[in-house]
């Protein structure tokens, strides 16, 4: 076992909390984050080459799951939301974050590298990754070897249904104008990231089983919380609202 895995690098991403991500990459393109390439890694001559590929492999720490030690909590057992919450299976037969090690594998797509202030960034998009997490690699996407066709997948043999049509109250499409000055790619961008990940309906699955959808949820994103609530199949969009204080990102 090497004796101490060292970080490579560390995410800044559109998420500042764990609620509302995506629980698998691709799933919404427009969900950006960079990996800021810490030193002694940061040097140009380490990532040649990464340039000519579109999508990279990220190897990183749920640190949001790791006990004081660093090691991860975990049970033989979990509950995937795929099986709605309310079926196990194995642990290494789950892509949950509860793992003996606390380690994720995410394929995104890969936007280049850049260098800002000194600092050297990876920059890539539809992403599953919490702002703030520690990267331990990152390796080039090889579809010949990595895309097998024909492969089964148990009890995710798809993507996860994308549903529901987004409605903005006044007070929300305003907001989003004014968040969408800092945004790159602009009011557009925004709204596809704010649809994509509200499609995808972030609520715990054990939620979604209940007839219930008058309640009204929050999720952190960027430097708002963004509030909705369900009416039919429609997806309100109520507020955004700011959030004062720093974060990691
Ligand atoms: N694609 C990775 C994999 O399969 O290993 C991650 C899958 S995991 C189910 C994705 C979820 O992990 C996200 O929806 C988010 O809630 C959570 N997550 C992302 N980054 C995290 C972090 N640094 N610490 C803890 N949880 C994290």
């Amino acid at each position: 076992m090497p004796p101490e895995l060292q970080r490579i690098g560390l995410v800044h991403s559109c998420f500042r909390e764990k609620f509302g991500i995506p629980r698998q990459p691709g799933l919404v393109a427009e969900a950006r984050a960079e990996i800021e390439i810490l030193p002694p890694f940061d040097r140009d001559e380490a990532f040649s080459g990464l340039d000519s590929f579109s999508h990279i492999w990220v190897i990183f720490v749920f640190h949001q799951c790791q006990t004081e030690n660093g090691q991860g909590q975990w049970k033989a057992t979990v509950r995937p939301p795929r099986l709605g919450g309310n079926q196990r299976v194995g642990v290494f037969a789950s892509r949950s974050t509860f793992r003996p090690n606390p380690l994720g594998l995410s394929v995104v797509k890969f936007e280049g590298m850049a260098r800002r202030q000194g600092k050297l960034y990876a920059q890539i998009s539809g992403v599953d990754l919490l702002d703030g997490t520690p990267v331990l690699d990152i390796k080039p996407y090889l579809p010949y070897a990595d895309s097998l066709a024909g492969a089964r997948s148990g009890y995710a043999p798809q993507a996860p249904p994308s549903q529901g049509r987004l409605r903005f109250s006044e007070q929300a499409q305003a907001q989003c104008q004014q968040f969408a000055r800092d945004y790159p790619g602009g009011h557009a961008a925004l709204y596809r990231l704010i649809e994509g990940l509200l499609r995808l309906d972030p609520r715990p699955a054990y939620r979604r089983n209940t007839q219930d959808r008058s309640e009204r949820y929050a999720m952190r994103l960027l430097d708002f919380d963004l509030h909705w609530e369900l009416r039919g199949d429609d997806i309100h969009v109520l507020v955004l609202a700011q959030v004062d204080g720093d974060s990691t990102g």
